[in-house]
């Protein structure tokens, strides 16, 4: 089979790698949809990237099962996505559904092992989530890392009902968090300096949008909640002049979660933040079983995470759909395969 992998700086080939077949306790995927993420494009762009297939937004239907996996976990046909790592499944995080977090180190599809750029996948049947009839490929695969993430940081957040939530950056990460928490009952401030961005993070629940080009956040913020600032901010855009407005916006006792990448350092204000009691999170994607609760979410709720992807893509057009993707003008990018 045709795999997508970096030979690094901005190129891409499409090399061979013999069909995989599954070992004891694994699964083999036929891929049908593998999304393009905000990280496989730092890799795409590093000067050392991966030497793997790339790619971690798996969804598609079990192909294989090998020897020893339960029927609970997996089964010829069903439709699956896919908790992108694995661990030793055995120390605290991962009993706890942590596997990114294991002890012993985690093995990260897409980085460390081959990823989902390919027809084919072999991952552990424990990184398996079920996909309902009513759930898409494109929705399973955005689940498994970019709107997850979203899921992930809103779990740490917490207290989202009647919260006033700044969300920081509109991309594939932060509109998620915004129709996520809308459909959960915040009221969501979106905050982009694309007003083509703010547009759709309206048409997904949010109640107001900024664009930072036009007045500064936190005073808008503030504004907009009668002087008293944001309960709680998320940060999805990694840039730090984002970070720090975001901060800014905080109420006392105010809660802010960082998830974007690439960004680099910010400075923080320790004394003008000690006055306000406010509590500062990050959060790596999810863990598996907040993933089960996220598709369950999606589900029940119908999501129209299928609104995110804007440019639909064939493998054999990888090259391109990186180019494009590398100007980080559009939506987000997905893979089908039928
Ligand atoms: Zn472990
Ligand atoms: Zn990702």
């Amino acid at each position: 089979m045709k795999g997508v992998v970096f030979p690094g700086r901005r190129s891409l080939e499409l090399a061979d790698f013999p069909d995989p077949s599954p070992e004891a306790g694994e699964v083999v995927i036929r891929v049908m949809a593998s999304g393009m993420c905000g990280s496989d494009l730092h890799q795409y762009r590093s000067a050392e990237p991966p030497t793997c297939i790339v790619g971690h937004e798996p969804s598609g239907v079990v192909e294989a099962v090998g020897v020893g996996v339960s029927p609970r976990l997996a089964r010829v046909g069903d439709r699956v996505t896919v908790h992108h790592y694995a661990g030793c499944t055995v120390c605290d995080e991962c009993r706890s559904g942590w596997y990114q977090l294991c002890r012993e180190g985690a093995v990260r599809y897409g980085a460390d092992a081959h990823g989902s750029h390919a027809p084919y996948m072999v991952v552990p049947a424990v990184t398996l989530v079920r996909l309902p009839e009513s759930l898409s490929f494109e929705t399973g695969a955005a689940l498994g890392c970019g709107s997850g993430t979203a899921w992930g940081a809103l779990r740490r957040l917490g207290h989202l009902a009647g919260a006033d939530l700044v969300v920081s950056g509109q991309g594939p990460v932060g509109l998620s968090a915004t129709m996520i928490a809308s459909a959960i009952g915040a009221r969501v401030i979106a905050v982009d300096v694309e007003d083509s961005r703010l547009k759709m993070a309206r048409d997904f629940g949010a109640a107001e949008v900024v664009n930072p080009r036009e007045a500064p956040v936190n005073e808008t913020v503030r504004e907009l909640t009668g002087g008293v600032g944001a309960s709680l901010v998320l940060e999805t855009s990694g840039a730090p002049q984002a970070g720090t407005a975001a901060l800014a916006s905080l109420a006392t006792w105010g809660r802010a979660c960082f998830v974007g990448l690439g960004g680099g350092a910010f400075e923080v204000d320790v004394t003008a933040l000690l006055r306000t009691q406010a509590t500062i999170m990050t959060s790596w994607t999810l863990s598996i079983s907040d993933l089960a609760r996220c598709v369950d979410f999606a589900d029940r709720y119908s999501l129209p995470v299928d609104r995110l992807f804007t440019d639909r893509w064939r493998l054999e057009e990888a090259a391109a759909a990186y180019a494009a993707f590398d100007q980080q003008r559009n939506g987000k990018g997905v893979f089908l395969f039928q």
